[in-house]
């Protein structure tokens, strides 16, 4: 069922759908593409539509070998269209959702590309905003990587935004993808490069372990946790690997490392990683969701509190409620400081290894208070860093320039 996209393009099969509409593999006169078209019945929403625009801009001019290039936009009736390079692979999450956890080796590998693809997007000065598996591409055609890895490639920057566009006032809304948020983002500071490293870490974090440092439960409360929280070590994971996460999920953004540094330091432990398998962790078990997380975003009834439960917040009307918390939000706004106080301050759900006793259990008692003494001694270093800088760097922020163009995000 071909679908011609504009006079230069047909579209042949579906590769992929997105949050606004969906991603075709697709023929132009210069070959094989793939086409994102926006849902026809969005084709009305300005938002959406600006999206598709801004994607083009950000990228007008990046070519690099771990960013998927944009190459037309197709204005024709009611067809909106980005024509981009055709990845033939898959995307990160559907790789991770049928692995579950990759070897270190080649989820580092994999998070190395994607900070070399930051590095060329940060120096063009764009922030992508919106760094998750889902917009990461793994070119399956191209040679092998180290540990077996494909070349990644980073795509979808239909939030991205010019890193030094003059904002008036602090943020109100909150744009991105809640378990890859920055705590600077939850407090209502302009993106800057710094939280593209922080969802890459985050990423790199679930690429390890199966899962998110700070995800779970309704998106308010997960940005809680990633302005409240302690990350907490991976049982195996090697600890220059840890002390690199660490680093980049610092809570202050100039604590992090820049995009080409983090890719540097990533291929550096690449050989001292080879062989490794998967860490051998359990998810952390699920808990219920704290009281305040409902006020947060406003959006999920009170019988949805349970944990690990999706779907609150749809992005798009009648979108299918999928899991909310990986989905792109623009519809959260900046939480007040006093309802992200209103939880438990402390460390994330901790992940058990596997096989270790259950939380509550005596034997676990006993090796939690083991542990404990030794990860808080750890764990309130960093965190007394990060958290100690993070004061410093909001209240040495200069206040915004005074001229204001092309803001981001309206003020509701
Ligand atoms: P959205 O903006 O709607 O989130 P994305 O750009 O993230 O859309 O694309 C949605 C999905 O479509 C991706 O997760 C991927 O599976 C597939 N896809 C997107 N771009 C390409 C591409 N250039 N080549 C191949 N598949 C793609
Ligand atoms: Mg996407």
């Amino acid at each position: 069922m071909a679908r011609r996209i504009g006079s230069r393009y047909t579209a042949h099969q579906i590769l992929g759908r997105g949050s606004a509409g969906t991603v075709w593999l697709g023929e132009g006169p210069e070959g094989p593409v793939a086409i994102k078209l926006l849902r026809e019945d969005l084709s009305s929403d300005q938002e959406l539509v600006g999206r598709f625009v801004q994607e083009r801009t950000a990228l007008l001019g990046l070519e690099h070998p771990h960013v998927v290039s944009v190459r037309d936009l197709v204005v024709d009736g009611n067809d909106l269209a980005l024509v981009m390079d055709l990845v033939r692979g898959t995307d990160l999450r559907t790789r991770l959702d049928r692995e579950r956890r990759l070897a270190p080796e080649a989820a580092v590998a994999i998070a190395a590309d994607v900070a070399d693809g930051l590095a060329a997007a940060h120096a063009a000065g764009v922030v992508h905003r919106d760094v998750k598996p889902e917009n990461v591409l793994l070119d399956m055609q191209g040679p092998l990587g180290p540990g077996g890895s494909h070349r990644a490639l980073l795509t979808d920057f239909g939030v991205a935004k010019l890193i030094d566009t003059p904002r008036r006032t602090r943020a109100s809304k909150i744009i991105g993808t809640p378990d890859y948020l920055a705590p600077e983002i939850v407090e209502g500071l302009p993106p800057r490069a710094a939280v593209d490293i922080y969802a890459l870490a985050t990423v790199l974090y679930e690429l390890l372990a199966g899962f998110t440092p700070f995800g779970g439960g309704h998106p308010g409360a997960v940005l809680r946790r990633h302005v409240t929280e302690t990350v907490v070590p991976l049982p195996g994971i090697p600890d220059e690997l840890w002390q690199l996460l660490v680093q980049c999920l610092a809570k202050a953004p100039a604590s992090r490392l820049r995009a080409s540094e983090l890719a540097a330091r990533l291929r550096e432990l690449l050989p001292l990683l080879a062989g490794m398998p998967p860490l051998d962790v359990d998810e952390p078990d699920t808990e219920p969701a704290e009281d305040t997380s409902e006020e947060l975003s406003g959006a999920a009834p009170a019988a949805e509190r349970t944990v690990r439960r999706r779907g609150a917040v749809p992005l798009v009307p009648g979108a299918k409620p999928s899991d909310s918390n990986r989905d792109t939000h623009t519809s959260m706004r900046v939480p007040a400081p006093d309802e992200l106080a209103g939880g438990a301050h402390g460390t994330a759900r901790a992940p058990r290894a596997a096989g270790a006793p259950r939380p509550g259990s005596a034997r676990n008692r006993a090796v939690t208070r083991r542990r404990r003494l030794t990860l808080a001694a750890a764990a309130t270093l960093v965190t007394a860093a990060a958290v100690g800088t993070w004061l410093a760097t909001a209240e040495d922020t200069p206040p915004p320039p005074r001229d204001q163009k092309n803001s981001a995000p309206a003020t509701p």
